[in-house]
């Protein structure tokens, strides 16, 4: 199976400084948002427990990208809390897992209602390896997603105009492509398989949180000490 290639756009060069606001500390009271929301998360390193939240961008699909920049130190988000806890709302996700780690452990809730467009791809395009947000966004919506900013300074209290732009743009083809990758899924009848698992995921990320984030829990073959 093979989808249209189309032209390849790449909206960096024209700067997304209008499409988001950037907060401190916590989103605003009273913010209407959506019933999907498209959730991305910056942070330290790869480690949640040593590396700490630095960013959080929601978009609900239209209007602006929301964005919380987070201090070092204990977070104390109500309102960010508050709306990663609603069940109501549809929270979707790049790589799940990761992002509910770093919401999990720093925002102090764990996501439910979720859907990962990672595993959405994983499922729909047995016909390649390629899974990573730059690939499935050129691939499915013919989108350029510029990923020069992956390994920079999330934590520097002032971030560049390339950071934030970098981070809006996560968040901002993601209900186009899920609608694709949805699609796609439905034509093989494979939705089911998938709502599966990202209903498993909340699980998946608290045996994470609580140590056994490196571990298969549902392999065969138990690894032993040597
Ligand atoms: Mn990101």
């Amino acid at each position: 199976m093979k989808t249209n290639l189309q032209p390849v756009v790449n909206d960096q060069k024209s700067g997304l400084a209008s499409r988001y606001e950037l907060y401190q500390g916590d989103l605003p009271d009273n913010l209407a948002l959506g019933n999907v929301l498209a959730i991305d998360t910056e942070f330290m390193g790869l480690n949640v427990f040593r590396d700490r939240l630095c960013l959080l961008q929601i978009y609900d699909g239209a209007g602006k990208v929301h964005m919380v920049q987070f201090a070092p130190g204990v977070i104390n988000a109500p309102n960010v809390k508050k709306l990663m806890a609603d069940t109501s709302r549809e929270k979707m996700f790049f790589y799940a897992r990761g992002d509910m780690r770093w919401i999990g452990h720093y925002v102090g809730v764990i996501p439910e209602n979720v859907y990962c467009l990672k595993i959405a791809s994983r499922i729909a395009r047995t016909y390649t390896q390629q899974h990573d947000l730059e690939d499935v966004s050129r691939h499915v919506l013919g989108v350029k997603i510029s990923k020069e900013q992956q390994s920079t300074d999330w934590g520097a209290p002032v971030l560049t105009p390339a950071q934030l732009d970098y981070a809006a743009n996560d968040v901002l083809h993601l209900h186009p492509m899920r609608e694709k990758l949805a699609a796609m899924m439905q034509s093989e009848g494979r939705e089911e398989i998938a709502q599966g698992l990202f209903k498993c995921l909340p699980a998946v990320v608290r045996a994470d949180l609580a140590g056994w984030g490196s571990e298969d829990l549902f392999a065969y073959h138990v690894p032993r000490p040597t």
